[in-house]
């Protein structure tokens, strides 16, 4: 018999798991634990994988110019990338006004979600860990990425003895780390199966909520779809001189991982495997850039931050000025490079947009309710963002891609 690809295979767990769900809430907890495995697997092995990845990557780009130029390349998609997206959130939210005569009633506790106080300048001292260990401990991916460009910037500048040995461990080693992923990638559609059908059977009222709230989920997926589906398009066809569609396609299981995960990180395995094999990046690239948009470069969530701050300001019948729209747009840039690429750590940072305006932290619980349906969308905007960077990146570097 014909074996399934394994992105239908995906997609066949995806519609059981929701007919699961749906006529089989109380047996769940049957099926669920196979999701907490899968999530459990990938949390395995991304610390690894970022730390080998950047490592592999900077050492691999051979010297301290090209290192200099793929570096400033990818600061600017992430930049530009990020700003586009937060101006198409900014035009919709302004123009459709969906907080504008909003219930206010309608609140819920915020707790468990766990409001963070960490300032942008504390964001950037966490860049510099103190003990690289405790770094990996704490999942604290941007000093480990940190201490990984360091660490592969000075393989450069050894002698060639020490440089050759260095660059082939850690080569090997993201090698092991990856067949390790693709192993793990086999038992997707199971893994799928129990978070999707988890998340069905524990959804309550979604049809009240979604009539309340409907004006504003509607801007936030307008602006993610014009954003992913006419913006980075845009910038492919023109800048990258890759097909769009083609390149869609060649993502279709990482972009489906972090919609039904809600995490950039746990689609990172799969997104660098595709990046390589279906997109024809060169390894180099793939992994240099990858571990670091993972980490920062969130187009979905910084365009969905903006509209819940300006959302949260409506519905309060507070109007910003330009002035303050400008402070919201630079302040959410950086909470979008700060959260984490895990599930709801886009809403956390909201708290310190919130903050920074001077708008009530409660307005929060005004958008709780839907967040785990957005996550998913924004998850996987951020994901098809951090993968049209590298498809561009390595263009300009004259790669011959395959999509
Ligand atoms: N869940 C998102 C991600 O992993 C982050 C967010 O909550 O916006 O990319």
């Amino acid at each position: 018999m014909k074996k399934i690809e394994l992105y239908w295979q995906i997609l066949i767990a995806f519609v059981l798991a929701i007919l699961f769900g749906i006529f089989f809430k109380n047996q769940v907890h049957y099926v669920a634990w196979m999701g907490v495995v899968f999530i459990k697997a990938l949390k395995m092995i991304i610390i690894p994988l970022i730390f080998a990845s950047m490592i592999s990557g900077v050492s691999n780009i051979g010297d301290a110019k090209n290192l200099g130029r793929l570096g400033a390349k990818t600061v600017a998609y992430y930049l530009g990338s990020s700003v586009l997206a937060l101006l198409t959130g900014l035009i919709l939210v302004n123009l459709i006004k969906p907080g504008v005569g909003a219930d206010l009633g309608f609140k819920e506790s915020i707790t468990g979600v766990g409001v963070v106080n960490q300032s942008f300048g504390d964001t950037l001292l966490t860049i510099i860990p103190d003990n690289i260990v405790k770094a990996m401990v704490e999942n604290n991916m941007l000093g480990i990425i940190f201490f990984g460009i360091l660490f592969g910037f000075f393989i450069i500048k050894v002698d060639k003895v020490y440089k050759d040995s260095l660059t082939n461990i850690f080569n090997g080693l993201f090698e092991v780390i990856m067949k390790f992923t693709m192993f793990i990638i086999k038992f997707t559609p199971l893994g799928i199966f129990g978070i999707v059908a988890n998340q069905v059977a524990s959804q309550s009222n979604l049809g009240e909520v979604v009539a309340r709230l409907g004006m504003y989920i509607g801007v936030v997926l307008l602006g993610l779809v014009v954003h992913s589906m006419i913006s980075l398009p845009l910038i492919l066809k023109f800048i990258g001189k890759v097909h769009p569609l083609k390149q869609l396609r060649a993502m279709r299981i990482p972009l489906f991982t972090a919609f039904t995960t809600s995490s950039s990180n746990a689609a990172l395995p799969f997104t660098m495997e595709a990046l390589e094999d279906n997109s024809g990046v060169s390894k180099t690239i793939v992994r240099f850039m990858l571990p670091i948009g993972t980490t920062v470069n969130m187009n979905g969530t910084a365009l969905y931050e903006l509209v819940a701050a300006i959302f949260i300001a409506q519905a309060y019948g507070i109007d910003l000025t330009l002035g303050q729209q400008a402070i919201v747009l630079v302040t959410t840039l950086m909470a979008s490079i700060g959260a984490a690429g895990i599930p709801m750590a886009g809403l956390v940072m909201i708290t310190i947009i919130l903050s920074a305006i001077g708008l009530p932290m409660e307005g929060i619980g005004l958008i709780l309710s839907v967040d785990r349906i957005l996550d998913m969308f924004r998850t996987a905007v951020n994901v098809w963002s951090d993968s049209c960077g590298a498809v561009v990146v390595a263009h300009s570097e004259g790669e011959t891609l395959k999509v």
